[in-house]
């Protein structure tokens, strides 16, 4: 794939693969080198995973680099717990960076060299304003900012105040480092953007060494220049910032000069991306924490059971572009029942049980029937369920007055238990209340594996299970997480939160081989949907998450 026949000849999917190719192609670059720049502040969500497929992804295709580098700039909100969450997502969505992992903090010491060269060069000050006259100063869009009393500092003093700035000499927030550019710019990020801080927190990696923090503006282009990153890709928010991005480039001594290009942020229907909002979803205890499987984040996602594949399909499907829209969430939908229906193993599993006594089958008595593991497998597997007198079937799946298209479990009517026999409903048994608590039935026989030898039609098929062989369980099944295609648009997010979003199953009855089965392998529970084993599973109870219903809703009319 690398040479350059092949990239003469490949068509680019997207506008920045357009580029790429273009750059290798006219030799205006020899290695592509990328980075995917996570800040280490929260747990990775399905947006980012466009970004990982964008910038590992074209590494993989020309031949590239592609860096996993943390954007470490601000202590405050960093913890160590995210950057191994977002390690563990990267790697699980199949890509591996290149050497070592990079942090924006292992150039603190250059970060602050080049400081000290701007401050000599007279193109950055000390300013002494407080954040909020900074920012009256600033001006606004269609008004020009004004140039602050202590912007024409000489570069000495400036010097000896930043190294004091450095030293602890002065509490947070009391004094910043600016870049002297102009104040009369048209664009608000070139008025004298603040380069540096004084933060009193302590750092996940360098610790107690520094309480002045470069800002990401400051960090993000020279990282990219220390790294020799070729193609430094990133969110449409960061357009306006390019220039400054260009000027640090060109004021300072840098080794590389990279180019930004940026790209619509993804965004889905019923779904809030932003991490901001994910924190405050997990710090008020709306979910149960990052890994929550209603969450989009890459760990929820995986906990639920979505695989790595159906995302990376899905992202490819949406593509890159330069506008922003809205994804409809049922096409991340069809992505996972697309995979799963090819990669999932076919169990079957009762969720809301009731009992049906075969009376005509003989007490004590277990036969084995085969069963197919994965009608789209090549390998065509079977695998022996056990029938006995008592089995389980599905609440649903029995009406006393069955309405006309009702072709499930009814008094003296026949339905198939699937891969067993036929079975006819005598007798209902009701409780106190009058709820049906047993159905008494009798089988043909005759009927082993579902089809009569007299040739008769039995139009409805159900499941069920043994009871005497089924395992307990609890099943989690998710609903929409929000009410609305739109969260968050007419009031706050939270208020969209559907409170029927997580239904528990407690008295689940499953197939006694899923005990057995490797934990990581999707099951789809005939006629019920697509299930993955949760890790809050123990010795005594499976559990089991609902990833997905099997109706796609996707393309299709109602
Ligand atoms: P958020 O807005 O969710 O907080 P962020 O941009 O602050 O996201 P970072 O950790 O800074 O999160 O992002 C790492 C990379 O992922 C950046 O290059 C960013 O542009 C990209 N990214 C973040 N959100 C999305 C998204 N919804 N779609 C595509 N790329 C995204
Ligand atoms: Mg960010």
């Amino acid at each position: 794939m690398s040479d350059e026949a092949s990239i003469e000849d490949r068509t680019p999917s997207d506008f920045i693969r357009e580029k790429i190719y273009s750059d290798l192609k006219n030799g205006n670059c020899k290695q592509i080198v990328t980075r995917f720049p996570p800040e280490p502040n929260g747990y990775l969500h399905i947006g980012h995973a466009l970004s990982i497929c964008l910038n590992f992804g074209i590494a993989e295709e020309v031949n590239g680099i592609c860096n996993l580098r943390f954007d470490d700039t601000n202590p405050a909100k960093e913890e160590l717990e995210f950057i191994n969450s977002i390690k563990e997502d990267v790697r699980w969505l199949g890509f591996n960076w290149f050497g070592h992992t990079k942090y924006a903090s292992d150039n603190f010491h250059q970060f602050f060299e080049w400081a000290e060269y701007l401050i000599k060069k007279g193109l950055a000050y000390v300013d002494d304003l407080t954040a909020e006259e900074i920012r009256e100063y600033r001006g606004t869009l269609t008004e020009v900012g004004r140039d602050s009393p202590y912007r024409n500092r000489s570069a000495a003093e400036n010097l000896q105040i930043f190294h004091d700035m450095r030293d602890g000499k002065f509490p947070e927030g009391q004094r910043v480092l600016r870049a002297k550019i102009d104040m009369g710019s048209g664009n608000i990020n070139l008025r004298d953007p603040i380069i540096y801080r004084i933060l009193s927190a302590h750092h996940p990696r360098t610790g107690n060494t520094w309480c002045v923090y470069p800002t990401y503006d400051f960090a993000h282009g020279q990282t990219d220049s220390i790294e020799g990153i070729t193609h430094s890709l990133c969110t449409l928010e960061f357009a306006d910032h390019r220039p400054l991005y260009e000027w640090f480039l060109e004021a300072l001594p840098v080794p590389n000069k990279p180019k930004q290009y940026e790209f619509a942020k993804l965004q889905i229907s019923y779904t809030v991306l932003s991490k901001r909002n994910l924190t405050r979803l997990v710090m008020e205890q709306h979910v149960s924490g990052w890994d929550d499987p209603r969450l989009p984040t890459i760990s929820g996602l995986r906990r639920r059971g979505v695989p790595a594949e159906a995302i990376k399909d899905f992202i490819a499907r949406v593509s890159v572009s330069k506008n922003e829209g809205e994804v409809e969430l049922a096409l991340l939908e069809h992505c996972i029942r697309d995979n799963l229906n090819y990669s999932a193993e076919r169990r079957l599993a009762v969720l809301k049980p009731l009992k049906v006594v075969i009376e005509n089958f003989p007490e004590g008595k277990t036969e084995w029937l085969p069963a197919l593991n994965n009608p789209n497998s090549d390998k065509q597997e079977l695998r022996k369920i056990p029938f006995s007198r008592e089995i389980w079937i599905e609440q649903d799946d029995f009406m006393e007055e069955p309405s006309k298209k009702f072709f499930r479990l009814a008094p003296g009517k026949e339905v198939r238990l699937r891969y067993a026999f036929l079975v006819t409903c005598n007798t209902v048994i009701k409780d106190e209340d009058g709820k049906v608590v047993e159905l008494q039935c009798s089988y043909d026989p005759e009927t082993r594996g579902g089809n009569a030898p007299d040739g008769r039609k039995v139009k409805g098929t159900i499941h069920w299970v043994s009871a005497k062989h089924a395992k307990d369980a609890e099943v989690r099944v998710y609903n929409s997480f929000y009410n609305t295609p739109s969260p968050g648009r007419d009031r706050d997010f939270i208020e969209d939160i559907n409170p029927n979003s997580l239904e528990i199953l407690e008295n689940c009855k499953i197939e006694p081989d899923l005990i057995t089965l490797n934990d990581n392998v999707p099951i789809q529970f005939e006629r019920l949907g697509y299930f993955y084993k949760d890790p809050d599973t123990t010795p005594e109870k499976c559990i089991y998450n609902r990833t997905i219903s099997l109706r796609d809703t996707w393309n299709k009319k109602p």
